[in-house]
């Protein structure tokens, strides 16, 4: 595989940009090697600037859930674009998105649209913080809301494969109002809730994490996690940035039926474009400037050309079976691959839920942070490289999902299957 041309962009990058990059993990260093440059993308594809193509399956971390530019979202942005990139004043796409939105998620009644998960997360968590008149915030080792000071406590796949702890820059007077305890332990949760020297205001959850690879929820916990915060006081937030529109229509709260107090929402939600959004219940999210007294707000938000975007791609994604049948084809791929492993690879361990799954390089079961940790980062690295030359492009980290997209073909995912055999057995060695 030729690399030069990404290999000198790559050097010019890092002389103007930290890192050479905008977001850390793209940089590939847990998997030792360079980015590659990508000059452009189509259904399942993408097309780097040396003129490799490879199969996707990172789909730019989740938001690709159709595959690559898929029509009626490019139609979409180019009507859009037609009539301005930007207003700073309302336009009748926001409303049209938002009732689109409230009508997918059943606990969203209100709903309002920022320009990143970051954001939403972020601005959730004042919310809830504005509306309890409490401080304390709980979250699970492991999962991943977005950069902002509160939530850099044992924060996922970035900072491990930076293999810092938090960060650098976040006083200790923000993270003391943090709480990060162990996903899927209804125990420790109850006993951190039940405190009464704490002053909790809400716990935020990825209801499927996907920032520590895959880990689905234990039987019962979100249950558990529900019926607790409601008892509390306690406003439950989902983190649906991965989640929502990845695993049904109506994201894990409708897959899992459980009804959280506020829900955040990114990636899939902008069709590509930066869009993020959190909703919820209208007596907390009234709280909310001007309506309330908790401020927020965006220069860019509710941009046009997102909120076009973001509304042809839940018009395609609300098609009767569309779930059915990316989930469907999911399975049957995860099915072949735990076969392969099972024949050449098998101290792997594969976590699926929906069309999200992370095959970790460990023979025992990852039910969270710390046994996510028993994964063999070098090994996936190894993997991800031999992936990478025979075209298949995988995240780049132990530590993230592997997403199946509507694009990806029969031929797409029989190849990758051949190619991941061929690779283990290499491995194997
Ligand atoms: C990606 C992600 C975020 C942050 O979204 P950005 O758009 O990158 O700011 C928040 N929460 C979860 C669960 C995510 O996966």
């Amino acid at each position: 595989m030729q690399t030069e041309q990404s290999r000198q962009l790559f050097q010019k990058a890092q002389t103007l940009i930290p890192g050479g990059v905008n977001s850390p993990v793209r940089a590939c260093k847990s998997v030792a090697c360079d980015p590659l440059f990508i000059a452009r993308a189509e259904g399942s594809k993408i097309y780097d600037i040396d003129g490799n193509t490879f199969v996707d399956f990172l789909g730019s971390w989740g938001p690709m859930i159709m595959g690559h530019n898929p029509p009626p979202v490019v139609e979409a942005i180019k009507n859009a674009l037609a009539n301005g990139t930007s207003y700073g004043a309302p336009c009748p796409a926001e409303v049209e998105l938002a009732e689109l939105v409230c009508g997918a998620l059943p606990s969203v009644e209100k709903v309002r649209f920022v320009s990143s998960g970051t954001e939403a997360t972020m601005s959730a968590v004042r919310l809830a913080r504005g509306y309890t008149g409490k401080k304390m915030i709980v979250k699970f080792d492991g999962c991943y809301h977005g950069h902002a000071d509160s939530f850099l406590v044992k924060a996922g796949s970035g900072v491990i494969t930076l293999g810092i702890p938090g960060s650098p820059g976040v006083p200790d007077d923000i993270v003391k109002n943090t709480i990060s305890i162990p996903y899927n332990d209804l125990e420790t949760l109850e006993k951190t809730l039940r405190d009464p020297k704490l002053d909790i205001a809400c716990v935020i959850v990825e209801p499927v994490a996907g920032n520590m690879g895959v880990i689905p929820p234990k039987a019962g916990f979100h249950e558990g996690l529900r019926s607790l915060t409601k008892e509390l006081g306690i406003v439950l937030i989902f983190d649906e940035v991965i989640t929502g529109f990845r695993l049904a229509y109506g994201g894990a709260q409708s897959y899992y039926n459980i009804m959280p107090d506020l829900t955040c929402l990114g990636k899939i939600i902008g069709g590509g474009l930066p869009v993020g959004a959190y909703g919820g219940k209208k007596e907390i999210m009234n709280q909310i400037a001007p309506e309330g007294p908790v401020y927020q707000a965006g220069t860019l938000s509710g941009n046009p050309l997102a909120m076009a975007a973001g509304i042809a791609t839940l018009k395609a994604l609300s098609a009767p079976g569309f779930y059915d049948r990316l989930n469907e084809k999911a399975a049957d791929f995860a099915k072949s691959l735990t076969d392969i492993a099972a024949k050449h690879m098998p101290a792997t361990t594969l976590n699926r839920v929906g069309s999200m799954m992370t095959n970790f390089f460990t023979a025992s079961p990852v039910t969270d942070f710390t046994s996510a940790m028993q994964a063999d980062p070098a090994k996936y690295a190894s993997f991800y490289r031999e992936m990478l030359a025979q075209g298949i492009y995988l995240a780049p980290s132990q530590f993230e999902a592997m997403f199946i997209s509507a694009a990806h073909s029969p031929e797409d995912l029989a190849a990758t299957l051949e190619k991941t055999e061929w690779s283990f057995k290499k491995m194997s060695k």
